[in-house]
């Protein structure tokens, strides 16, 4: 099975845990939590980087350290992952969804525009699968309304915008570095901020409210975030071989790109002024009809593949009216492949020839065995 996802550790990743272990600091305090944030803060161009134990908890955290609460609105896209649209309930404020773009697949600013109210705060822009939004618009939309810029990022390290980072560009701004993401330590977080008031009321608020001055004096309802010095050694390790576990991405984005050329689909592609960092190489199907039947075809041959998100209006907690036109076609249409650093071309290259048989039994009209969804690929056949 070719899967959609492993991580990448062919640096100093052993060294650096052993050292934990030898050294007895495997929790929350140890040199390596202080380099990782330094190191990481330096790599994305931000002055100020806390660490945290997962993406979802950095999310929350970059919320309140912000004074996002009940009686707030915050601007999200619909497609996005779930974590984005949880943390907003869970510090009480209210997520008002937004359609994505059809070429971008990220957020549409003329759609945030449309859904300010008087309550709104803060926008959240989602750089999703590794492309950036469109900071240039977002960052003047918020300037113009006087509104917070929150960037979840947690799909893009690596990626870039006009020369920046994403995450440089918002008040705060939040990474993951889960066992899929694209630098990892298993679970574990970052929350960056330009402003040094900001970072140290996150500080305070993962780390339980814990007085700076005084011993054991804690003076706010706060939270145990923090991130292990073993996660912090692994992050550490994972940063120094970036460079070369993006440029792989890349260049299995390209082999993809290029194999799949002339089929019935659109590959996420990478837009002028951005650096994509391909978290995920996704294509969206033409016809949303082939999307089950493609996906069954290639875990047949032992492909795993995932679907894009499902919309967040649609998820039954979450759950608006509203119509998201983009958003839900996007959804009903994408496809994660195998997005792995270690993919070999000869692996690329059998994803690529499976997807391409697929299509060329669609074309012939033959069968194409889908649970029951479809019986028939072409709509000529006789069903
Ligand atoms: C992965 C992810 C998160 C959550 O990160 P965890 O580390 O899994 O908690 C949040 N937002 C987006 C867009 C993600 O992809």
């Amino acid at each position: 099975m070719i899967p959609v996802y492993q991580p990448y550790f062919t640096g100093r990743e052993k060294d650096y845990v052993n050292q934990c272990l030898d050294s007895t600091w495997i929790s929350s305090k140890g040199e390596f939590i202080g380099k990782f944030e330094k190191a990481f803060a330096e790599y994305i161009g931000s002055p100020h980087a806390t660490s945290v134990a997962n993406g979802t908890v950095a999310i929350h955290l970059a919320l309140e350290a912000l004074g996002i609460g009940p009686g707030d609105e915050v601007i999200v896209p619909t497609l996005t992952y779930v974590a984005s649209v949880n943390t907003i309930l869970q510090t009480g404020a209210k997520p008002v969804y937004v359609d994505s773009l059809e070429h971008s697949w990220q957020i549409d600013p003329e759609d945030v525009r449309r859904k300010i109210t008087p309550r709104t705060k803060a926008v959240m822009a989602v750089h999703l699968y590794g492309l950036p939004c469109d900071m240039d618009s977002l960052t003047r939309i918020c300037e113009e309304h006087g509104l917070l810029l929150v960037e979840d990022c947690a799909e893009g390290f690596g990626t870039w915008y006009h020369g920046k980072h994403v995450g440089t560009f918002g008040d705060i701004a939040t990474f993951s570095f889960f066992g899929n993401k694209t630098i990892t330590t298993g679970e574990g977080g970052m929350v960056v901020a330009r402003c040094r008031a900001v970072i140290e009321r996150a500080y305070h608020l993962k780390n339980q409210g814990v007085s700076p001055a005084r011993e054991y004096w804690h003076d706010v309802v706060a939270y145990n975030y923090r991130m292990t010095n073993i996660c912090a050694a692994i992050g550490l390790a994972q940063l120094e071989s970036a460079a070369s576990i993006i440029a792989k991405k890349r260049q299995i984005a390209d082999w993809y790109r290029e194999a799949l050329r002339g089929l019935p689909l659109k590959f996420h592609d990478e837009l002028p002024g951005t650096v994509h960092s391909y978290w995920m190489c996704s294509i969206a199907v033409d016809d949303a009809a082939d999307r089950q039947p493609l996906r069954e075809h290639l875990r047949a041959a032992d492909v795993e593949t995932r679907p894009l998100f499902h919309a967040c209006h649609t998820l039954p907690h979450c759950a608006v009216e509203g119509h998201f036109p983009v958003a839900s076609s996007l959804s009903a249409r994408g496809i994660n492949l195998p997005s792995y650093p270690a993919l070999t071309r000869k692996q690329v290259e059998q994803v690529c020839a499976s997807i391409h048989a697929y299509f060329q039994r669609a074309a012939r009209g033959q069968a194409v065995d889908s649970a029951g969804l479809r019986r028939y690929a072409s709509a000529g056949s006789a069903v």
